[in-house]
């Protein structure tokens, strides 16, 4: 008896709008043998879901459901089945052969895999998650997800209403039976797929092992990186259907989708006004005379962002806890100065072994410990561990044998260059923890804070930041860069300001100016303080 499903929904990312890659996971479907299910649509998402759960329970097997950037972030009305309550504790049922697959049961049970694969293949036609849009035209279209839905308004818009589409709910594995009945009619299918072709191999497989002759057109017109868009596939289609360049509904179908570029400024990533990291990479510039003979080793985390422009203040990312893992190696293998930084939840998380290596080795590294409270960057979950256990960063790295730890405040940059430099200049391996709150969070909690008292008519301090005499150096533009600050022309003169709608008056810019021209200005200088929470 199998005991429970597990189905695993994956959010592909093609065009790296939200991760750091592209990474076309449909071909870990192939290797481990498990089926994907794309949907298209909000109800799909939901429809297959169930359907995911059934046969992962039925087949004994994990099942992938593939969603996309675009399916993952799209909206849409859904109708539900009454909800079952399901079993809140279940029992975990003994079988040595499938938990233990080690020789010999692996051979076993790797032999498992393609029986199963096997028998859910035929039954894909009783799904019906695969759906057939007939056409007379002989050149026909296999597509998936939300290239579907590239493709449906591409050939509207380009007026090509007679080809036949077979849209695939399931990707992997392909029901030989249903391929072979719709590519055999034509004379030409092109796959419709973003990234590395998978359904264009599959496809074509079939075709070889079945002899059906007839052409796949897809890598050679779509590209193998980057999202789609519908003006991308109608101009693609265009080509492929052989419509001249000067045909209106082709120059319609791009310049629609052309001019969205018109209307959305380009700017880089960037960290919220008073972000304590940005405090923080700015000391560490400061402190480096610009990273000279410094490698900065990033990490995942809101300050994945520190490569990008103006502060450009990371050398790597590879993974969570990878930044100090290279570290390690860096100091060993170079006598240049190096950083590694890492965020709470990822030290937490994964960073305890590199930690003891690097305590181990005593490597020669500044390790900087982002404690901002927060799993800020996929939506401020509580640090397991660190919000509810308070469990002591600080304690961890003295229980590992590191000798050298200060505790730093970003808000307080002065004074952190200072620990810097002492811990550049100091051999070993070095810990600087910098407590300070997410801005976000904490400027949320201030306000509440502040509401709360002004509710029980109590006054309280006003504290704002503004610019006189500036003398245009733009050390706070450059490189400490907060997204509150902003260069205007006013009579034909350049000068910065600060927004008030995005400062949070965290008071960083004011330590940083040079010239003393970030003035502060207190209301009600007696009255009650809300400062920041502190860690
Ligand atoms: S406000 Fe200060 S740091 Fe910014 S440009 Fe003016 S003088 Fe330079
Ligand atoms: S006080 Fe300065 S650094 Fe802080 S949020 Fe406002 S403008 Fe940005």
């Amino acid at each position: 008896p199998n005991p429970g499903a597990m189905v695993i929904v994956v959010g592909a990312d093609p065009g790296s709008l939200g991760s750091h890659q592209e990474q076309n996971e449909r071909f870990y479907t192939w290797m481990f043998h498990f089926p994907c299910f794309e949907p298209h649509t909000p109800q799909e998402c939901k429809d297959f879901t169930k359907l995911a759960f059934k046969l992962s329970e039925k087949y004994d097997t994990v099942i992938e459901i593939r969603t996309s950037t675009r399916s993952a972030h799209s909206r849409g009305y859904v109708k539900l089945a009454p909800l079952k309550k399901g079993l809140k504790k279940g029992k975990f049922i003994r079988n040595i052969p499938k938990f233990n697959s080690l020789p010999p049961h692996a051979i076993n049970n790797h032999i498992r895999l393609y029986e199963r694969i096997e028998a859910i293949r035929k039954i894909i036609p009783n799904l019906h998650v695969n759906k057939i849009y007939p056409g007379e035209n002989s050149i026909g279209i296999i597509t998936s997800g939300m290239s579907f839905g590239y493709s449906i308004e591409a050939l509207r818009q380009l007026g090509i209403i007679d080809v036949p589409i077979l849209k695939l709910g399931m990707i992997y594995p392909l029901n030989y039976e249903e391929i072979i009945n719709f590519i055999k009619k034509l004379k030409k299918v092109i796959i419709i797929e973003e990234l590395e072709p998978f359904l264009e191999v599959k496809i074509a497989e079939i075709a070889q092992k079945f002899k059906i002759d007839i052409e796949i057109l897809g890598q050679e017109y779509f590209p193998k990186y980057n999202e789609f868009s519908t003006g991308l596939v109608a101009n693609r289609l265009a080509k492929i259907f052989n419509l001249k360049s000067n045909n209106n509904k082709i120059d319609t179908a791009i310049e629609i989708f052309d001019s969205y570029k018109d209307m959305i400024p380009s700017r880089f990533p960037t960290f919220c006004a008073g972000c304590p990291e940005r405090a923080s990479l700015y000391a560490i510039l400061k402190s480096t005379n610009n990273l000279e003979n410094t490698i900065v080793c990033g990490d995942i985390g809101c300050f994945v962002m520190s490569f990008f422009p103006p502060q450009q203040c990371s050398d790597l990312i590879i993974c969570m806890s990878g930044g100090l893992s290279a570290a390690i190696g860096m100091a060993e293998k170079t006598d240049q100065k190096v950083i590694a930084l890492i965020g709470d939840s990822t030290f937490l998380h994964t960073g305890m072994a590199p930690l003891t290596e690097a305590a181990n080795y005593d490597s020669n590294v500044l390790l900087f410990v982002f404690e901002n409270n927060w799993t800020a960057m996929t939506g401020h979950q509580p640090v397991i561990g660190l919000s509810e256990k308070q469990l002591s960063i600080e304690k961890i790295c003295n229980a590992v044998g590191i000798s050298w730890i200060k505790i730093e405040d970003s808000y307080d940059p002065q004074h952190l260059i200072k620990t810097i430099n002492e811990g550049l200049d100091t051999k070993g391996f070095k810990v600087i923890i910098v407590k300070r709150e997410c801005a976000l969070q904490a400027h949320r909690l201030r306000e509440k804070k502040r509401k709360e008292l002004s509710q029980q008519g109590k006054k309280i301090q006003e504290t704002s930041y503004y610019i006189g005499g500036c003398q245009l150096c733009f050390e706070c533009a450059r490189i400490f860069s907060c997204p509150a600050l902003r260069k205007v022309k006013i009579n034909d003169l350049e000068e910065m300001q600060i927004d008030q709608e995005r400062c949070i008056q965290c008071g960083v810019c004011y330590e940083v100016c040079p010239n003393g021209a970030i003035h502060k200005s207190i209301i009600h200088l007696f009255e009650e303080e809300v400062p920041f929470r502190e860690l």
